[in-house]
């Protein structure tokens, strides 16, 4: 299933559907983060979502 992402590089939203969700540790808690490639220009993109 493809999630949007806004690239920065782009910088216009894209459907990524090879993407990997990452939870980070932080002092305030953890914090989940999707992962993928922009299937425009291969840079890296990302997105928080709720853990
Ligand atoms: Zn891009």
């Amino acid at each position: 299933m493809a999630e949007e992402f806004y690239c920065m590089k782009c910088r216009k939203k894209v459907q990524v559907d090879k993407f990997e969700k990452k939870t980070l540790k932080t002092k305030t808690g953890e914090r989940a983060q999707l992962v993928g490639t922009c299937p425009s220009c291969g840079g890296k993109v990302f997105k928080f979502v709720k853990a």
